[in-house]
């Protein structure tokens, strides 16, 4: 391991600062185990320090006319774009996904920048009738205040930007607490935001624990918002804390996403969409496939055609374009992925491929973990209800559509599901009845776009959604004016 790693510091008002502690801690790739940096172990007192900062910022920031705000955002766009290749590679050697899956997460900050710069010039309100003569109403949205973004290490581009852009263009200022795996890549896309020309404290970065710097940020009063995408486990934890103090609370938490294949499916195409689904980002997705429900008449042929190409897929550095498959994020993460194999089988489930910590030759300083497929999975199986975060398929056979439909829905998760099938009925009966948030047909349960609202039902969130139009009304506050020029005192319900 090298030691001549760079250290990195907090940016807070304006200003590069080590941690009030002194102490920094280690960020380490994890397909290699070298050390990609320092970062600064940061405690309550950092948190506070940046709320203020944001505090501070936020009354010249919110008077910014937001056409300019969102001018801002273009530049960012502009800027993601032009570093897009270095941002992905800092992004694999810190979080091992593979390169073609890093340039994706960096773009969708891209598409989110040009989106929300485009908000600049919309953030619309409304005015309606009113009931009384010479009077006029109308709603418009006010910003709320200091927002919180808490983010985790899976998307550690792409989600800053699907809570950061919104709350800016909308007027607020921002403290930012990236997951602590991932600190790099928060930190390149905080200096690009401050490159495009953002006015000093208006985003504030601070790195650490979410136990302290987290928990901080969850009781400073100044914190009006907070935006947490992250486990469901944590999110609970952060509703239940900010609620203390009534802030407001997006939560953006785990999923345990479904494949159907009905019997008319396309199976060549089905394949497909499970690979890239279930292994891709080495099933570290919050929309990653974990379940595919298939229908009888086709579970022995599916089975045949996708083991073949689940074995084929190539595990290694990400940084290599030749590899198919990362490294799963940590040591731990390794841990819990081999206990829930070792729970499948003790559940009954048959272990078809995969289920082993693979660390031969290259992959030995990694963490990797061979692409795993479990059959004969019974719906109430801890393996078909739990989040298991890896690259960990369970395949359920059922014997009807209904069946499918009531095996996809019954989870204590709720954010993605996919059906193939050619059939139009089921198609229709399908985006009726299945309770996700997400439903692709013929395709995987990944591939959302920046402009539709992105968010999950039941344990995966709490209402709210991040992206497009709705991605806003977290971050605004709604106030209607009523201008009553009748000059006199006129009262609305009154009969008079
Ligand atoms: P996590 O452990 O819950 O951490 C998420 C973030 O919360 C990190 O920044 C973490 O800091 C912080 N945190 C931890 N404890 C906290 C506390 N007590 N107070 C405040 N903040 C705290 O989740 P993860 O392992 O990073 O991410 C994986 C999970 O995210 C999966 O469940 C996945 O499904 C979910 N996810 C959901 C979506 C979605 O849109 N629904 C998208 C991506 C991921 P540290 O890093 O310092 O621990």
């Amino acid at each position: 391991m090298t030691t001549t790693a760079r250290v990195f510091q907090n940016y807070i008002g304006g200003k590069w600062k080590d941690a009030v502690s002194g102490e920094n801690f280690a960020n380490t790739n994890p397909a290699t185990g070298e050390i990609v940096g320092y970062f600064p172990l940061s405690s309550e007192a950092d948190a506070n320090a940046a709320v203020a900062a944001a505090r501070a910022a936020f009354d010249k920031w919110r008077l910014v006319p937001a056409p300019k705000r969102g001018e801002i955002l273009f530049r960012v766009g502009e800027l993601l774009k032009q570093h897009k290749e270095e941002l992905a590679r800092t992004m694999t050697q810190e979080m091992g996904k593979v390169l073609k899956e890093t340039r994706g997460d960096v773009q969708e900050g891209i598409d989110m920048a040009y989106y929300m710069a485009g908000e600049g010039r919309r953030l619309f309100g409304y005015s309606v009738p009113v009931e009384l003569p010479n009077k006029s109403g109308v709603a418009m949205r006010d910003p709320v205040g200091v927002v919180a973004c808490i983010t985790p290490w899976n998307f550690p581009m792409a989600i800053p930007t699907w809570k950061m852009f919104p709350a800016l263009v909308a007027g607020n200022t921002v403290v930012f607490k990236p997951a602590s795996d991932t600190p790099l890549s928060a930190l390149r896309l905080v200096e690009i935001i401050y490159e495009a020309g953002l006015p000093e404290g208006v985003v504030n970065i601070v790195f650490g624990p979410g136990g302290t710097v987290g928990e901080a940020l969850l009781h400073n009063p100044d914190v009006a918002v907070i935006s947490f995408t992250g486990s469901t486990e944590s999110g609970r934890h952060v509703a239940i804390e900010a609620a203390k103090s009534l802030k407001r609370v997006s939560l953006e938490m785990g999923g345990k996403n479904a494949v159907i294949v009905m019997d008319d499916a396309d199976l060549n195409l089905a394949v497909e969409g499970i690979l890239w689904s279930a292994y891709g980002t080495t099933g570290q997705r919050c929309t990653a496939c974990s379940r595919v429900i298939v229908h009888s008449a086709v579970r022995k042929q599916l089975v045949d055609m996708l083991v073949p190409r689940i074995e084929h897929l190539r595990l290694g550095n990400g940084l290599d374009e030749s590899v198919d498959v990362g490294p799963v994020i940590n040591a731990s993460q390794l841990t819990k992925i081999h206990s829930y194999t070792e729970i499948g089988k003790n559940e009954g489930a048959l272990l078809v491929t995969g289920g082993q910590v693979d660390n031969e030759g290259e992959l030995a300083q990694g963490h990797f973990y061979r692409p795993t497929l479990f059959t004969g999975v019974n719906p109430n199986m801890r393996i078909a209800q739990e989040e298991i975060f890896g690259p960990v398929l369970s395949m359920i056979e059922v014997s009807s559509f209904e069946e499918a439909i009531a095996v996809n829905n019954n989870t204590k998760f709720g954010l993605s599901s996919a059906i193939y099938t050619q059939d139009i009925n089921r198609v229709q009966q399908a985006m009726r009845d299945i309770t996700t948030g997400i439903l692709y047909v013929n395709s995987g349960t990944t591939g959302a776009e920046i402009q539709f609202p992105f968010g999950g039902t039941r344990g995966t969130g709490n209402g709210h959604r991040e992206a497009g139009i709705a991605g806003l009304d977290v971050f605004t506050e709604w106030k209607v004016v009523y201008t009553d020029y009748s000059g006199k005192l006129q009262k609305a319900q009154i009969d008079e």
